[in-house]
């Protein structure tokens, strides 16, 4: 994934771009809000909250008012970054200083599957799609079986939707908590199970999404 880095602390700066680069990813990297606002042709960016020249609030509303490119806010633990504040202003998401890489990248999986999901294209553009009887479409947010609306709620249909995105392959559950909730979320991943159960409920029958056992869940057409 092709990254634009804006961060001025040079040592900071400099580990990310090895360590970004070494996770299979393309790294770009400005010091400045002025130099990130001159760089085009990135796919995701991660933003400083303490720059020289701009605050990085700034650079990141002025980005979002461009185009809808995920943006990474990176803040300081003495910056009390408000996440609200920082999530209105378009940012996706947000990790303090120090984090680690591992960390970093698991975020920037996390928000760019959620930016490629809520595309215009991913299957929206192309209507509803269609797995063995069931409708789904994306853009309505609804989902039919046989022609029946299946009333569901936001996170059942954000998890059925997730599903779809490759049926038949299992995903984990650290996978669908990475991605159908929040990315700061770490709690029990019980409540995949039982988000799990009361979709399987109103689709009507269980064979929809198969447990894989001490693996995960997959979402196939009842046979
Ligand atoms: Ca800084």
């Amino acid at each position: 994934m092709k990254l634009l880095l804006v961060e001025d602390d040079r040592s900071i700066a400099d580990t990310l771009v090895e360590g970004l680069t070494a996770a299979g990813h393309t790294v770009t990297h400005v010091a400045t809000g002025a130099g990130a606002l001159a760089e085009h042709g990135y796919e995701l960016v991660l933003l400083d909250l303490g720059l020289p020249d701009m605050d990085g609030r700034d650079v990141c509303r002025e980005l979002r008012k461009r185009s809808a490119t995920p943006i990474i806010m990176l803040t300081a633990r003495s910056e009390e970054f408000d996440r609200v504040l920082g999530l209105e202003l378009g940012a996706d998401d947000y990790v303090t200083k120090p984090f680690s890489l591992r960390e970093l990248v698991a975020r920037i999986r996390a928000v760019s599957r959620r930016a490629v999901d809520g595309q215009p294209g991913s299957g929206d553009a192309s209507g509803p799609q269609s797995i063995g009887p069931m409708e789904l479409d994306r853009r309505t947010r609804r989902v039919r079986i046989g022609g029946d609306e299946i009333a569901l709620t936001a996170k059942e249909f954000d998890l059925l939707a997730f599903l779809a995105n490759d049926v038949g392959a299992v995903h984990t559950r650290t996978e669908i908590l990475e991605s159908v909730w929040d990315a700061h979320w770490y709690g029990p991943t019980k409540t995949v199970d039982a988000h799990v159960a009361s979709l399987r409920k109103k689709l009507g029958d269980h064979a929809w999404i198969e447990s894989v056992r001490g693996v995960g869940f997959r979402l196939e057409p009842p046979s």
